[in-house]
This record gives C-alpha cells, sequence and structure tokens, in this order.
C-alpha cells in the first residue's frame, strides 16, 4: 500500500506531479503500511519506536536478496528511509527503489501491497498538478509521521468532500497556497466534525458553482450541521431493514448520494426502487435548505 506511488520518487521539478502518498521531498505517507493495523493505531503514536525500527530496516535491507520473508506482526520489515536524510518512509521494495524491478512479492502481502491505495489517495490523483500544489500547501511543516496520521494532517479529511468541491475552492484562492491556520480561519465550515463522505453529496447540492462563500460563515456550518441531522434521522426512521437487497454501494446511482444512505443514514442495504424514492426526498429538504440560505441573503 504506502506510496504506491513511489515512482514520484525523485527530485521534484517544474513537471513533478505529487501523490497523496509521495507530496515531494520533506516527508511522505506511510499511514497503510503494513497492512495489518489495529483499529485506530497511528505511527505517530510509537515515534521514537518506529523511528528506531525504520533506522534499523533501512540499514539491514539488502537490496540484491530475493528471498521471500512474510510480514510479521503490525511491522514490515521493508518499510524505511527512502532518503539519506531520513524524511521520506516508504516501501524499500517499491520498483522506484529497484531499478525498475518490483521486489514486494519478498513479503506475504505483496500483491495487496502493489494494488492498493487508500480512498483520499484515489480522490487527490483526480485533481490537477496545480490544484494539488494547493492542497498540499496546507500541509507545509508537517514530517512524515504527522503528515501520515488522519488525526494531524487535514488532507485525509478535506478529500471526502469530493474532487468538484477541492477544485472549485483551489480556482476560488487561484490555486495560492496557504497555511493550515489561515485556510481553516477563512473556511470554518471544514472545522466541522461532520464525516465528509457522508455528507458530500448534499452540501454539493447546496453550494452549487456559485455558493463557496458559504463556507467561510461559522453559522452556515452549524445550521448545515443542523440540517444534516435532521435529514439523516428521517431517513433512518423512514426505511425497513431489507437483508436480500442488493448492498448500497453497488447500486448504479450518485456515489456521493450512496454514500450519503450508507454512512449518514446507516443503510447498507436497500433496493434500487427504494434509492430512488429517498433520493427524492433528500432532494426536496435539500432544495428547501438552499432557500432558506438564499433567503438569508441580504
Ligand atoms: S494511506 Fe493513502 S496516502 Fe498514505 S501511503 Fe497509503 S495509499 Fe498513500
Ligand atoms: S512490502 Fe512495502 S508496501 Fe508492503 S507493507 Fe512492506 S513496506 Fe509496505
Amino acid at each position: 500500500m504506502k506510496n504506491r506511488n513511489n515512482s514520484e520518487f525523485r527530485i521534484p521539478n517544474s513537471q513533478f506531479a505529487p501523490t497523496l502518498c509521495f507530496p515531494g521531498t520533506e516527508k511522505s505517507c506511510f499511514a497503510c503500511c503494513p497492512p495489518i493495523r489495529s483499529k485506530g493505531y497511528e505511527h505517530i503514536q510509537y515515534k521514537s519506536m518506529v523511528r528506531r525500527v525504520l533506522r534499523e530496516n533501512t540499514l539491514a535491507f539488502a537490496g540484491s536478496s530475493k528471498s521471500v520473508r512474510p510480514i510479521t506482526g503490525l511491522s514490515c520489515w521493508a518499510l524505511g528511509y527512502l532518503d539519506n536524510e531520513y524524511k521520506t518512509v516508504g516501501c524499500l521494495l517499491h520498483p522506484a527503489k529497484n531499478m525498475g524491478e518490483d521486489l514486494r512479492f519478498r513479503v506475504d502481502y505483496g500483491e495487496k501491497c502493489s494494488r492498493e491505495s487508500c480512498l483520499e489517495a484515489k480522490t487527490f490523483l483526480e485533481l490537477k498538478t496545480s490544484e494539488r500544489k494547493f492542497w498540499l500547501s496546507l500541509t507545509d511543516g508537517l514530517d512524515a509521521f504527522s503528515y501520515s496520521s488522519r488525526r494531524f494532517n487535514p488532507l485525509f479529511k478535506l478529500m471526502g468532500w469530493g474532487v468538484g468541491l477541492l477544485q472549485q475552492i483551489a480556482f476560488d484562492e487561484n490555486n495560492k497556497a496557504t497555511t493550515r491556520h489561515a485556510f481553516f480561519r477563512r473556511y470554518p465550515f471544514f472545522s466541522t466534525g461532520l464525516n465528509p463522505r457522508a455528507n458530500a453529496y448534499a452540501l454539493r447540492q447546496v453550494i452549487g458553482k456559485c455558493k463557496i462563500d458559504l463556507l467561510k460563515s461559522d453559522a452556515f456550518r452549524v445550521r448545515f450541521e443542523a440540517f444534516s441531522g435532521c435529514i439523516s434521522v428521517r431517513l433512518k426512521d423512514g426505511v425497513f431493514p431489507s437483508p436480500e437487497a442488493p448492498y448500497t454501494h453497488l447500486l448504479g446511482l450518485d456515489r456521493q448520494f450512496l454514500d450519503f444512505l450508507r454512512l449518514s443514514a446507516g443503510i447498507s442495504r436497500i433496493e434500487a426502487e427504494e434509492a430512488l424514492r429517498l433520493k427524492e426526498i433528500v432532494d426536496t429538504a435539500i432544495t428547501e435548505f438552499k432557500s432558506e440560505e438564499s433567503d438569508r441573503i441580504p
């Protein structure tokens, strides 16, 4: 998993397209390495111990060996430092570290390692290079440990609001680099405790193409949170569990709407017709909420 995009592991130049895994030479993400972790585990919680292990792994790494040695416990022997200054952390078996040869078969999870990527990394890849750089400016000053932490790296949460909104904000800000503090001061909405993926559908409808300024209002955040809570309860109360129905996430409807059903209303299985009925309810409620918001504009 980690640094799947180690292929970008080279000195950044003007053509360099950063990834969420490997944003540059100052830091990297290794949050999903190794694949077996206890729930809520973050490397930063055990920073000194992990740093010692990373140093040992890097020094002990025998690049020329082809022997297979499975990952044991919660640590992978192939996770180490990628640069001489010990700033970036990643997979020592990645092709980018081995003249194009993928050596990840040397651990039990090799296939999983090269195949998978987190949702946030996928969302990030949909952004243009200039937009990626804008969002990455919010992580300036983080080291590999804090950058790999869902608690300290705001991008993990922000990616959940969806590519469209992320692009709109970057456009509105002329892709001009900012700081975390300045960004959250300017957009207090994003300090919300709401789950972004569960609420991205509703927010996208409310903001549309030209109401970004609403995100600069803390009062709007409070109203949206209340709206989100109400509509979620309304759906939960209005649907009967149907254990035989298709999984919600497999229906061919708007992806963000399906996330709303699953993550906000807790509906994991539903017939397509029923989902469409709920969509009508949600869309009507959103239209009413939008109209109330419009009435507030002096
Ligand atoms: S957690 Fe996501 S961003 Fe971080 S290394 Fe893994 S795939 Fe990349
Ligand atoms: S083999 Fe590489 S990608 Fe897989 S868990 Fe180990 S360090 Fe991470």
